[in-house]
């Protein structure tokens, strides 16, 4: 199963992709998760993508659409894969379209998690992540059983840099810019389905395995 996540900045598709990891056994491809591996491991493209990431600017198509290529040339992904927060540019979502071709792969399904820009900002300020293994928790909406270690491993959480107020509101208006535009290129292409994000995870989720058994 090849599925392409896209939606708004904390609409829930880190949240949701975990879900489907686990049921579908597939990869999970996040261009945000990568940059961060990268800032984390302080390489040079972890310091190019943290000044981005940190004014909470794209990172170059050029650089982005590289990692990307690479990672789905990769063998694991032939077996399927969940591509979280790419394409965010319509030249993104042409060099996709041309390394799928390349590949062989045709995508089934391209979900759009659909939240009002006003409950962005409160998911997103609320956000938590695992050091350890990078699960996703909300302080309000999802908490961990024990205030600041991860369910799932014991690990540490902590808030993203760029989780901050004045920073989220710059990626909502990067999203509104560079980003929408792919709801149209996508709705064209004939596969893609809007899903309600404002409700609860596991009703967002079983709408996502709905809309998936009509691929
Ligand atoms: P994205 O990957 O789209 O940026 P996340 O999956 O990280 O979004 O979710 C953003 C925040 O909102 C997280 O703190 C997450 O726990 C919370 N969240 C995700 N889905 C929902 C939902 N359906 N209702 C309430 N909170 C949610
Ligand atoms: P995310 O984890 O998806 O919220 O992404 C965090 C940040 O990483 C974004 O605000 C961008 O700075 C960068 N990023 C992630 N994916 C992309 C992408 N496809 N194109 C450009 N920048 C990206």
């Amino acid at each position: 199963m090849y599925i392409l996540l896209m939606g708004p900045p904390g609409a829930g598709k880190g949240t949701q992709a975990e879900k489907l990891v686990e049921k579908f056994k597939i990869q999970h491809i996040s261009t945000g998760d990568m940059f961060r591996a990268a800032v984390k491991e302080g390489t040079e493209l972890g310091k190019q993508a943290k000044a981005c990431m940190d004014a909470g600017q794209l990172v170059p198509d050029s650089v982005t659409i590289g990692i990307v290529k690479e990672r789905l040339a990769k063998p694991d992904c032939k077996q399927g894969f969940i591509l979280d927060g790419f394409p965010r540019t319509i030249e993104q979502a042409d060099a996709l379209d041309r390394t799928l071709g390349e590949l062989g792969i045709k995508l089934d399904r391209v979900i759009n998690i659909s939240v009002p820009a006003d409950d962005l900002v409160s998911r997103a300020t609320g956000r938590r992540i695992c050091k350890g293994c990078g699960a996703t928790y909300h302080i309000t909406f999802n908490p961990t059983n024990v205030a600041g270690k991860c369910d799932k491993c014991n690990g540490e959480t902590y808030q993203r840099d760029d989780d901050r107020e004045e920073t989220i509101t710059k990626r909502l208006s990067v999203y509104m810019a560079q980003t929408k535009p792919l709801v149209e290129y996508y709705q064209d292409k004939g596969l893609y389905t809007e899903i309600d994000g404002r409700q609860p995870i596991d009703k967002v989720f079983s709408d996502i395995v709905a809309s998936l058994r009509g691929a």
